[in-house]
């Protein structure tokens, strides 16, 4: 199987947080992201934060420039 990536720039946060992680599983990047979205947005792990971030994941690797829509 190949990459798997969120980033964090698609996604709307007070932080303007430009992190983006991949790997080769999604528990692998959901594990990550969890701590992540946990550590530096102050959210807390639910299995709503979990469909949130899974929902986020993308096949491939993070793009060099940031996504059209990101502010
Ligand atoms: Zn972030």
């Amino acid at each position: 199987m190949g990459r798997v990536f969120i980033d964090c720039r698609e996604i709307p946060s007070e932080k303007k947080c430009s992190l983006a992680m991949a790997a080769d599983s999604e528990k692998e990047l959901l594990e990550a992201a969890v701590q992540h979205a946990v550590n530096t947005h102050g959210h807390k792990d639910t299995p709503e934060l979990r469909a949130m971030i899974k929902s986020a994941f993308h096949k491939g690797t993070p793009p060099m420039a940031s996504p059209a829509h990101a502010a």
